[in-house]
């Protein structure tokens, strides 16, 4: 998962800040709650001590994902492949498993072939990659981060929140379906990735690759992202369930100039530094325009009800607004919302200027000099069009442009009001209760998800983590240090899939 305290963060801020602008209650007709009523909350019986033990083992394996690519340990993902396969007797029985991946093969998709092969699978995404300790952050764990503790009602370790709990969530709830003899109406695949801490290119990306050759379509998937936080919202003290529906794209370009070099005794008017220099802040300036996109549009639908009703005039212009205009209330909510960096990436194309490189010695002018720029793509904003932006802004024919990224575009939008919409809501009040707001959300970073929601045969990927945290501050094991799971949450996140197997027969 990409910085999800940030991610929820902008959500946050957004409702913060949107809340402080006082707007006359002048349209106040039809604004009415979308949350769903009547769901019974049940409980599922798990084998809670097997299960616990399992993922106890699995944050064993250090399936680290470094930066550095060449720095990858083959051996802790060859280890940790056959720990899954001896824990999950059932599953490899019935299900088929090939191991994917370019150049690497270390990504997981299983196959649950449905009853009636007519009807277009599902897939459940994880990634069994997790990211490095921070060498500085090391010795503030309180257990060690790959030793699988098992403490105060919590399991402890790297992965524990991001992302093993789900693989291995989705493992224990299939594997306990399998002995009651089910089979789904609709083939269920799982794809587990290897490298989603680095965005995924090797293995959801040839996997998506993969599954497009094979199906036509794809009716639902369903991927990690925020998990439920209770008090998350300012505004609304419930607890919050936000259900990404579509994601940003990704795109870096290396801007450089390729020069005359020299001494420095003797310099030209102008050096190549200063000449990229210049580039790079004209890039910087030239930022995109606000839009709003259809997710925050939706964001607002059904969060808008909920908040104060004397602010509902501008969410509702929001979320009930069109493309081709821009009205009043709706310029006043760009205003606020671009006034805070983190919700301003929710409005447009952001431009970052990420790495700058020349020089070797302080008496030689370089020949050359580079700077990267990483770019969070809107819908419609296709690397044609950003290098194309970039050049007109830079207007200087001495500096290159070009794509060094496996760049994502931005994705489609997953339909919020569409039955596998309200199969995850349903699924999400069975499993935690009524007790919730369930909203949908734009996910300004991405998962591996990605890679099946930019393409036209799986528009309908839903992102959420199945996992309730008990408050804010548990966020922090994201990424961060002390990652941990209460072991009755874990149990519960295996109740949550083994419930959205049962009602996915009615997709
Ligand atoms: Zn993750």
């Amino acid at each position: 998962m990409i910085e999800p305290s940030k991610l929820v963060t902008a959500i946050a801020s957004t409702l913060a800040l949107s809340a402080s602008v006082s707007v006359l209650a002048s349209d106040q007709q039809e604004f009415n709650s979308m949350q769903m009523q009547g769901v019974e909350q049940i409980h599922v019986d798990v084998d809670l001590e097997g299960a616990t033990q399992r993922l106890s083992q699995a944050v064993q394996f250090p399936t680290i994902s470094n930066q550095d690519r060449s720095d990858f340990d083959e051996q802790a993902f060859k280890n940790y492949h056959a720990f899954i396969e001896s824990s999950y007797p059932l599953v490899h029985k019935h299900l088929k498993r090939e191991e994917v991946g370019d150049p690497r093969p270390f990504s997981l998709i299983y196959t649950w072939e449905g009853k009636n092969p007519d009807l277009a699978p599902a897939v459940f995404m994880a990634h069994q990659d997790v990211v490095p300790i921070a060498e500085e952050s090391r010795d503030q764990w309180l257990e060690e981060p790959f030793a699988g503790t098992i403490k105060d009602g919590y399991i402890w370790g790297r992965g524990v929140l991001d992302d093993k709990n789900q693989i291995h969530a989705i493992l224990e709830a299939t594997e306990m379906k399998l002995a009651q003899g089910f089979q789904p109406e609709r083939t269920i695949l799982f794809v587990f990735g290897h490298d989603e801490e680095v965005g995924g290119p090797e293995g959801a990306k040839h996997a998506a690759d993969i599954l497009e050759q094979r199906y036509d379509e794809i009716a639902f998937v369903i991927d990690e992202s925020a998990p439920l936080v209770p008090g998350i919202f300012p505004g609304i003290r419930e607890n919050t369930a936000l259900i990404g529906i579509a994601q940003k794209g990704f795109i870096s370009l290396e801007i450089a100039i390729n020069g005359i070099g020299g001494h420095s005794s003797q310099p030209p008017e102008e050096t190549n530094i200063v000449a990229l220099a210049k580039a790079v802040e004209q890039v910087e300036a030239a930022q995109f325009p606000y839009k709003i996109h259809d997710a925050v549009r939706y964001q607002y639908r059904y969060m808008g009800p909920e908040l104060p009703e004397d602010q509902q005039p501008m969410y509702k212009a929001v979320a009930y607004g069109d493309n081709d205009t821009v009205t009043d209330l709706e310029q006043k909510f760009i205003e606020v919302m671009s006034q805070n960096q983190v919700t301003r990436a929710m409005l447009h194309t952001t431009t970052a200027v990420t790495m700058f490189n020349a020089g070797i010695k302080d008496n030689v002018l370089p020949p050359a000099a580079t700077a990267v720029v990483n770019f969070r793509p809107m819908p419609g904003d296709t690397p044609e069009v950003i290098i194309e932006h970039v050049k007109n802004a830079i207007n200087d024919d001495r500096i290159t442009v070009r794509d060094i990224s496996a760049s994502t575009p931005a994705t489609n939008v997953a339909d919020p009001a569409g039955e596998g919409f309200s199969i995850l809501e349903k699924s999400i009040r069975q499993t935690w209760g009524n007790d919730l707001i369930v909203s949908p959300f734009f996910v300004i970073g991405g998962s591996d998800s990605k890679h099946f929601q930019a393409r036209d045969f799986a528009p309908d990927v839903y992102t959420i983590t199945g996992i309730q945290l008990e408050n804010v501050k548990e966020f922090e094991g994201f990424h961060g240090v002390n990652e941990r799971i209460l072991v009755e949450e874990y149990g519960r996140s295996i109740g949550f899939f083994y419930t959205l197997i049962d009602n996915l027969e009615n997709l």
